[in-house]
């Protein structure tokens, strides 16, 4: 095994997955890396296997390259190993290529989908571009003609995105995968792209509230799964989608639509599923005791976030043990049983946290869980 085993609290949210989702239905990641980042951050093909392999042994994935050292010229030499990895690895990930328009984009664009790409990835933060360019609408020119989506980075760190929702508009041929939930410009982009035949989101996003308004903003037929692995993990964030999207009211066969079968038709260039109303109210009952605990959860993610990689648990931990003072309540009322999964959940965290830096990542996927459940938990 070359991927680290599941700690044992992660058995529930996985038995809560199986549940969630059809034995048939397709699971395929819209948003992976492979490769080295300038961050520190690497994923190697067998990780990447294995780390869908705790979904389904054929979950499939969407895969480009990260801020890599060695991008130039052109992001060619990440693009030819992402196009090598995704050729051995017998059929279970859809090559991307990254495109820097600052650097001869159209050409390597070219190139790699004469090699076998399946879509191109965009990271205006990283390449520091705006969309209102020739180079930026050369690429949707391309992306049209080949036939291929588009996924760009619309999450942290990004300004007003406007210029973008212009050029989609543009192009209304493209599909074009806003990553990150377009948390960047959420509303904006619900909006302004609400006409788009091909426009999704996907769920690779930190806070569950972003992940239910998304419910609430755009409708589920646009809504497709990613767990940005190796910041997230598929597991986890596959758990994240299912949870929200029950939470939203969608039945087997829409769940089915955003654990996959949604992004396997933009790749196969087909259109998405019509586009029904969103599912979730935008003004929502919450239970009190729950919404305390999920907010020192989100309060211990971001001094993980603001202290790592690795977390730092010194700085996480007294926000966990807030949390779990909320979970200890002689009087939780309807919210009982889910005080108590999460507090189960967040004593695991501790555990693993306490077992040193190497374990404090998956402590973080633990308390990230717990958030999801107390910011969806539906027992009144
Ligand atoms: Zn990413």
């Amino acid at each position: 095994m070359v991927v680290e085993p599941l700690p044992e609290a992660f058995a529930t949210m996985d038995a809560e997955v199986r549940e969630l989702l059809d034995d048939r239905s397709v699971v395929l990641d819209a948003h992976t890396h492979l490769g080295v980042d300038e961050d520190g951050q690497a994923l190697e093909l067998d990780r990447l296997l294995g780390f869908l392999d705790q979904v389904d042994s054929g979950a499939r994935a969407c895969v480009f390259a990260l801020h890599d050292p060695d991008r130039r010229p052109s992001y060619r030499t990440p693009n030819d190993r992402v196009l090598a990895w995704a050729a051995a690895a017998e059929g279970r990930l859809y090559p991307f290529c990254r495109l820097d328009p600052a650097d001869d984009p159209i050409t390597e664009g070219k190139r790699c989908l004469a090699l076998g790409a399946r879509g191109i990835k965009l990271h205006p933060r990283a390449q520091a571009f705006g969309f209102d360019t020739p180079a930026a609408r050369a690429i949707f020119e391309l992306a049209r003609d080949g036939g291929v989506p588009i996924l760009i980075h619309a999450g942290r760190g990004m300004p007003p995105m406007d210029a973008l929702a212009d050029l989609a508009q543009r192009f209304p041929e493209v599909a074009l995968v806003l990553a990150h939930g377009a948390i960047a410009d959420q509303a904006m982009f619900a909006t302004r792209l609400a006409g788009h035949p091909a426009v999704v989101y996907d769920t690779s996003i930190f806070s569950p509230f972003d992940l239910i308004e998304l419910f609430a903003r755009v409708p589920a037929e646009r809504i497709v799964f990613a767990s940005d692995v190796p910041y997230g993990r598929p597991i986890a964030g596959l758990f994240a989608t299912l949870r929200v999207a029950a939470y939203a009211g969608l039945d087997g066969p829409e769940r089915a639509l955003v654990a996959g079968a949604t992004m396997d038709a933009l790749l196969a260039g087909r259109p998405p599923a019509e586009a029904t109303a969103p599912r979730v109210p935008a003004v929502r009952v919450v239970n009190g005791r729950l919404a305390r605990a999920g907010a020192y959860l989100m309060m211990a993610f971001g001094a993980a976030m603001g202290s790592g990689p690795p977390p730092d648990a010194a700085r996480v931990m007294p926000m966990v043990a807030l949390a779990r003072a909320v979970c200890r309540d002689p009087d939780p009322g309807a919210a009982g049983p889910a005080l108590e999964r999460l507090d189960g959940l967040l004593a695991a965290a501790e555990g693993l946290a306490a077992q040193g830096s190497d374990r404090a990542l998956a402590a973080i996927g633990l308390v990230m869980a717990a958030g999801v459940i107390a910011a969806t938990d539906q027992s009144r």
